[in-house]
């Protein structure tokens, strides 16, 4: 009965030996990683990963972070080989945490998909499924204009750059002066509710009915305040209302708070949507999804994990009836790295961000890939150049350096500054024989 499998073994045996393996990357290491950091909107702080063999990889720390999140990493990953990733991710998991604390190991990830996929010759999304749609739709951050009509007018610019999915801010903080719309925490009363409303009115009028559009930034929102204003929103179907819930319990972040969104999201049909600081499935997005306390999440890839982690919370979602859409005010490196990564998601992706529409260098800072880098409001998924797909520009990003220094070299971080068990050494120990040693390991 084992002859049938035994035969299609030995066909996938010979079938490999005929694969060229000439490039076969076994001997490939890790040597270095160092940083510069590009002056924005907000601040992206860029890692390069370098190897043995000429190939490097490129990713992108969280926004407004810092770069050094990422090289405390350095020692830990230095001499290891970068095509093991979820070997070498398991290795620094350890040091990353929400937020900007997402940030080191998320570029890590990047980095080390750009440089596997260089080597095997293949696009980054292969490296952790399979391509699921062409293009990634983006939608519109717009900042907020206490005048309704100011407002629609910059949302009149987003649609007519070709964008079909538009996100507002919505701060409770624009009704100050408006008498009686604010209680004395500063969050709308009825009135002030229905003074918003009238800036979604607006808008809504700009973009017509049925596109797409969320809402974000509303203030100090406890529970219930969560509630009144997503049941207020109701009669104009946003895509989602976004981190609503903005007060909580001592030591514990808002977002992480499932069973307050679980209240707040079967109080109201609008849908509610948090994520953008939460890193990793396990200790993040885990709770939020088995329990569906929201309707969809929303990781930015640059605190979430990097590819390999948002796919795996990515299909968390989908499993559990959960949408997803991508949080991004990163460079184009970290949008990227998003584009490759949600290309491979299920049907119950909505749409990523870009936070620097009216950023007139922000694509310039990369070449490689097709531009415009956002044609009609979606960007194409290059399947046509390995690994992340791009390179930097190098002139350009020299414009707009944070700080002199442009990936120089990182002596500092050679030694274990955050964590260092079992590194180094000698240690005086007795051995398992009972022998007094002086060596460097325990074996
Ligand atoms: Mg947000």
């Amino acid at each position: 009965m084992f002859g049938p499998l035994f035969q299609a073994t030995e066909g996938t045996v010979s079938g490999q030996q005929t694969v060229n393996r000439n490039s076969a990357p076994s001997t490939l290491k890790i040597t270095d990683m160092r940083a510069c950091r590009v002056a924005a909107n907000y601040d992206y702080p860029i890692i390069r990963i370098y190897t043995n063999q000429g190939v490097y990889g490129l990713g992108d720390v969280r926004d407004a972070g810092v770069e050094g999140i990422a090289l405390v990493l350095k020692p830990h990953l230095v001499g290891k080989n970068p095509l093991n990733i979820e070997q070498n991710l398991r290795l620094i998991r350890m040091f990353a945490n929400h937020g900007r604390m997402g940030g080191g190991y998320s570029a890590v990830d990047m980095a080390l998909h750009d440089i596997a996929g260089k080597v095997y010759g293949v696009p980054a999304w292969r490296l952790i499924g399979s391509k699921n749609r062409d293009r990634i739709r983006i939608y519109a951050d717009t900042t907020s204009h206490p005048d309704p009509k100011v407002y629609a007018e910059r949302m009149r610019k987003r649609k007519e750059m070709g964008l079909t999915f538009f996100k507002m801010d919505l701060q409770s903080s624009m009704l100050r002066n408006r008498a009686g719309a604010l209680n004395e925490r500063g969050v709308c009363t009825a009135k002030g509710l229905g003074y918003l409303c009238e800036y979604i009115a607006a808008i809504r009028d700009v973009i017509g009915p049925g596109t797409p559009l969320a809402a974000d930034h509303f203030g100090r929102l406890n529970i219930n305040d969560s509630i009144q204003y997503a049941k207020a929103f109701e009669p104009y179907q946003l895509s989602w209302a976004e981190d609503l819930l903005q007060v909580g319990e001592r030591n514990q972040y808002p977002y992480l708070n499932w069973r307050a969104y679980k209240t707040i999201s079967e109080a109201t049909q609008t849908p509610v949507l948090t994520g953008e600081d939460i890193f990793g499935l396990e200790g993040g997005f885990k709770d939020l999804l088995d329990n569906r306390a929201v309707d969809a999440i929303h990781p930015d890839i640059a605190t979430s994990g990097g590819l390999l982690e948002t796919k795996r919370i990515a299909d968390h979602a989908e499993l559990c009836g959960v949408a997803i859409a991508m949080h991004h005010a990163g460079s184009p490196i970290g949008g990227f790295a998003g584009y490759h990564c949600a290309a491979t998601f299920g049907n119950h992706f909505l749409a990523m961000e870009n936070h620097a529409l009216d950023m007139p260098w922000w694509q310039d800072l990369v070449t490689g890939v097709r531009k415009p880098i956002i044609d009609k409001g979606h960007v194409n998924v290059p399947d046509d150049r390995p690994g992340l797909g791009l390179e930097l520009n190098d002139a350009v990003v020299k414009e707009h350096l944070r700080h002199p220094g442009y990936f120089e070299p990182t002596p500092m971080y050679d030694e274990f500054i955050v964590s260092g068990f079992h590194t180094g050494g000698p240690w005086p120990h007795y051995d398992e024989t009972g022998k007094w040693c002086n060596c460097v390991t325990y074996e």
